[in-house]
């Protein structure tokens, strides 16, 4: 299956890697051309306003805006941040799902961190899921045809899906653990039979 990454900024290599590891066929994309024949698209971690304003420059705002009306997309972190319809800042967004996110929500002190939590909806179930946040968001409002998907013990939001759209606060390409990239590419995998 071919999966894309969106190289313009950010860890793009490691979710290549990570893919790579499950035996997809990766396309690091850079030009709207670059979308074809892909089966799913991974919006990296990194900085939003910059891959948001590159977006635009390299043409590709409305080129993925079109593909994710019928293909699987997985933004994590600044990635999670341009999949959503409102940040309460101005900045360029896809504004693919149905969620509004608020950047940098926890703090200064403490905007990096690392939790264990159990994820009962990967394959397999267990063990709990090594969560890494770096300057992450918090998916503050959940709406319309989007759903909460994971949140952390305090109830706040870390992960939303809407049909083949993902979007994850933290780094799973951050770590050894595949889970949800597998996750992600039976998506893809999905969405490439409709
Ligand atoms: N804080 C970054 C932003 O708002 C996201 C950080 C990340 O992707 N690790 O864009």
């Amino acid at each position: 299956m071919k999966i894309g990454v969106l190289a313009l900024q950010g860890d793009f290599r490691e979710h290549r890697i990570s893919l790579e590891k499950l035996g997809a066929d990766v396309t690091e994309v850079r030009l709207p051309q670059q979308l074809q024949d892909l089966s799913g698209l991974i919006l990296p971690g990194g900085e939003s306003t910059t891959i948001g304003k590159l977006l635009i420059a390299y043409e590709l705002m409305d080129a993925v805006r079109v593909f994710g009306q019928t293909k699987a997309v997985w933004g994590t972190c600044a990635g999670a941040i341009l999949m959503a319809k409102s940040v309460g800042a101005n900045q360029p967004l896809l504004e693919l799902m149905d969620i509004t996110v608020q950047r940098n929500a926890f703090g200064r002190q403490i905007d990096s961190f690392e939790i264990n939590l159990p994820v009962p909806f990967l394959t397999p179930p267990e063990p709990d899921y090594h969560l890494t946040f770096i300057r992450g968001p918090i998916i503050s409002e959940v709406y319309g045809n989007a759903q909460p998907l994971l949140s952390l013990p305090d109830g706040r939001i870390i992960a939303a899906q809407q049909g083949k759209l993902l979007a994850t606060s933290f780094h799973p390409e951050l770590t050894d653990d595949l889970r949800f990239h597998s996750y992600f590419l039976e998506l893809a995998k999905s969405a490439s039979v409709n």
